[in-house]
């Protein structure tokens, strides 16, 4: 029998160090290995530590307003979300580095970037995930899913097995100004067709404010993704294919 593994983070531990306890397990007397497989499946997390690489991107960013909507209930689940323990903007070196020199390129015009999700653990997107398939907890649909059947969130690619803000040099944010946001035309996290970039229903102004924040991003090296306004990635980032678990605290 393969002990219930679920809900704990194995890492430090090597497949073969897992290997060789398991070999270990299967010698023991049988009402010890049935108490030790109870430990294992119920034992602590091992938190994972925020690697020296990843850094509270507020403190190399000038003006960064770090609004992070998943450690509290203004997003579409319409609870925390796990993994999230502190409004931190948690971005690789890299990544806040870039993010810095946007900063700087926007405030002679009297902008500044307000972030909503920096780096996420590995953690949440799976606390999405389980939210998507439990179809009748509609809590925020009315403000964040108007006119999207619950069922197709998946399908239509709003919902995901993983996300590239796991890897730390993604970022969802818009600009503000002396009287607060742009008027981007919907609101962050709203999930519909009207937050594509270059969804014809938003105002003009809308419009021009997107591609504003879109040509500002760019010229630092982050790329866009025209299905979400807010949504940039760090072209070239340090971590391509690592999905990371610590937690924002
Ligand atoms: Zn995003």
């Amino acid at each position: 029998m393969v002990p219930a593994l679920g809900g704990v983070n194995l890492w430090p531990m090597t497949a073969i160090d897992l290997v060789g306890d398991l070999r270990f397990v299967c010698r023991m007397h049988p009402v010890l290995r049935i108490a030790l497989l109870l430990i294992f499946s119920v034992g602590p997390v091992v938190a994972q530590e925020r690697p020296s690489s990843f850094v509270d991107a507020a403190t190399v960013v000038p003006g960064l307003v770090a609004e992070m909507r998943y450690v509290g209930d203004s997003n579409f689940v319409g609870r925390p979300i796990d993994g999230y323990e502190k409004p931190v903007c948690f971005l690789t070196k890299q990544a806040a580095e870039a993010l810095a020199q946007v900063a700087r390129d926007i405030a002679p015009q009297g902008l500044k970037l307000k972030a909503f999700d920096c780096y996420r653990p590995k953690r949440a997107v799976a606390h999405f995930v389980r939210w998507a398939r439990a179809i009748s907890d509609m809590k925020n649909k009315q403000e964040y899913y108007p006119d999207m059947e619950k069922t197709r969130l998946f399908s239509d690619g709003y919902i995901a097995a993983h996300s590239g803000h796991s890897r730390g040099s993604t970022i969802d944010l818009t600009i503000v100004d002396a009287s607060g946001e742009l008027d981007m035309g919907t609101h962050f996290d709203f999930l519909s067709p009207r937050s594509n970039t270059n969804n014809p229903t938003v105002s003009a102004q809308a419009h021009k404010n997107r591609l504003l924040l879109a040509a500002a991003m760019s010229k630092r090296g982050f790329a866009p993704y025209g299905k979400e306004w807010w949504h940039f990635t760090l072209r070239g980032e340090p971590f391509p294919n690592t999905y990371f678990d610590f937690p924002v605290r």
